[in-house]
């Protein structure tokens, strides 16, 4: 048997989990550095495939073509990736298991995640990665700053709670030398991302060679095919390559984000939220690919737009400092809510059949394409909640199932900003009207007219709020009448702060 981890030959194994990607992969670099380029790459799926009511099918499809994006590039460059179907735990124990009789990585290293699931999962593999000698290195990668590094000045241990304060002591950490410098490497390595493959070349250990690779290798295509089998939509172009000329393509648009983003016929965001999410792109590469962090206040798209991802940032800080939101309302004030839960109406949200044009636009975006539009994310979670009033989690729950973009923390943050439950939340008593917003960001009715063909034939003035006539036999008559529903979700909210009391 080979000595374990002499220094000859050593090789480490990078955990990839949202972070996707091999340009200015904080973790990856930290091991390449250590072991010359020798190290290979690990994925632990834990979300495979099911046939289980509420599996986010859509989603976990994009992740394994980003998967496998990125293991074609690691084995262009001379390494790979190992694929298990696995919970951490269980993978790593598997892996050693393996390696039995071979050489063992002399280090792991990993891009820190924030979401409770992930602390434990990280937890338990450090320790199980110190009984056997081998040396574990977290690296900051997902986020530009911290959970831990942001608190408030006058008391170091009461987090923040709301945006606008957050903001700002979030911008006095981003100009701190340490962050610039980050930033400035992303620009560098960006640029040269042409030569980055001669830059950054790796040599995969002999592990590569090994029968589990391949069958490893196989399980990947495996469940790639099968999912393939179970999805309808058209998901975007996955991978770092994809995403970067998706980086590209926003660049005409940016200027004109300030106006346009609220208006969901056009094409004026990003997109990159998926990319974002699984770490095929960060928030760094998308500031120096724009130079955000110059950006003056007056430049109203580039503020608002680095407002978005700062947004980005304050929901995965809310969600590590407040981990209870996941399950329930971070206002203690609403957690005794008496919704009604119809399931009969909640049937016919997701379906979208309210007979409210807006919000069946938006829900039929959401199944037709696995993304909706942010505006129309608002109005139809306020439509559920306070017209409807059904719990937002069953809201958070479906578009988890449905969006390609799905992530806990923005998805939970969304819910909670929507349903008035949440930190810096709309007020309770806001209550979106379907048809004013429809007029108002869908003017010409071209959104609706896209995703609810039963209406391409009314006029502009007619389509946010037709009557039966112009309905015709396919568009359901209105589920509930908004001005009704007003009094009766004010009562609600009301009540439950009373009786929290
Ligand atoms: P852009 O407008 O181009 O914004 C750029 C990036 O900024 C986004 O990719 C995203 O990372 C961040 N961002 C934008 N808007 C927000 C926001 N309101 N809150 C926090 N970050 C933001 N986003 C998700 O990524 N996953 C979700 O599961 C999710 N669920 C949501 C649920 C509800 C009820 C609501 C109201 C919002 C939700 N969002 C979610 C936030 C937002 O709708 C999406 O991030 C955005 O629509 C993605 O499109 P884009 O990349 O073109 O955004």
């Amino acid at each position: 048997m080979e000595k374990p981890n002499s220094l000859k030959d050593a090789y480490g194994l990078h955990w990839f989990c949202r972070d996707l990607r091999i340009l200015g992969n904080a973790g990856l670099e930290w091991n390449h550095r250590e072991f010359h380029g020798r190290v290979l790459g690990i994925y632990c799926w834990q979300n495979a495939e099911s046939s289980s009511e509420g599996y986010p099918a859509n989603q976990n499809l994009f992740l394994l073509e980003t998967l496998a994006a990125l293991k074609s590039e690691l084995e262009q460059r001379g390494s790979g990736l190992l694929f298990f179907e696995a919970s951490p735990s269980d993978a790593f124990k598997q892996l050693l298991q393996k390696l039995e009789g071979r050489r063992l990585p002399a280090a792991i290293s990993w891009n820190r995640c924030y979401e409770p699931s992930a602390l434990r999962d990280e937890e338990a593999i450090r320790e199980l990665l110190t009984a056997r000698g081998i040396v574990p290195h977290s690296e900051r990668d997902q986020l530009l700053i911290e959970p831990h590094e942001i608190f408030k000045e006058s008391n170091k241990r009461q987090p923040y709670q709301v945006y606008t304060p957050f903001r700002k002591q979030w911008m006095k950490a981003f100009q701190t030398g340490d962050v610039t410098e980050r930033v400035a490497r992303q620009k560098k390595a960006l640029r040269r991302r042409a030569s980055a493959q001669a830059d950054f070349g790796l040599t995969g250990p002999e592990l590569l060679t090994a029968p589990f690779y391949e069958a490893s290798s196989q399980r990947l295509a495996n469940a790639i095919e099968k999912l393939r089998a179970r999805v309808s939509i058209t998901l975007p172009s996955a991978g770092h390559k994809s995403a970067l000329l998706q980086v590209k393509a926003f660049a005409k648009s940016l200027d004109a984000y300030h106006e346009q983003r609220d208006i969901p016929s056009i094409g004026g965001t990003s997109r990159f939220s998926a990319y974002l999410n699984n770490g095929s792109l960060t928030i760094d590469q998308v500031i120096a690919s724009y130079d955000l962090g110059a950006a003056e206040e007056a430049d109203s798209a580039r503020h608002k737009f680095f407002g978005e991802l700062i947004w980005r940032e304050f929901y995965y800080y809310i969600l590590s400092r407040f981990p209870y939101v996941e399950l329930e309302s971070f206002n203690s004030r609403y957690r005794s809510m008496r919704w009604d839960n119809r399931e009969d109406w909640f049937t016919r949200w997701k379906e979208g059949q309210t007979g409210y044009p807006i919000v069946d636009a938006g829900m039929r975006e959401l199944l037709e394409t696995g993304w909706m539009h942010n505006r129309v994310r608002m109005i139809v979670a306020s439509f559920l909640c306070k017209d409807l009033l059904i719990d937002w989690r069953w809201g958070e729950k479906h578009f988890l199932e449905h969006l390609i973009d799905g992530d806990p923390a923005l998805n939970n943050g969304g819910w909670q900003w929507a349903a008035s439950t949440g930190c810096d939340p709309q007020p309770y008593f806001r209550i979106f009207n379907p048809e004013l917003q429809s007029q108002k960001f869908d003017p010409e009715g071209l959104y609706i007219k896209r995703f609810v063909p039963e209406l391409m034939h009314l006029s502009p003035k007619r389509i946010h709020a037709p009557d039966k006539k112009e309905r015709g036999s396919r568009y359901p008559l209105p589920l509930v009448d908004h001005a009704a529903q007003k009094p009766k979700a004010l009562a609600l909210y009301k009540s439950s702060g009373t009786l929290a009391k």
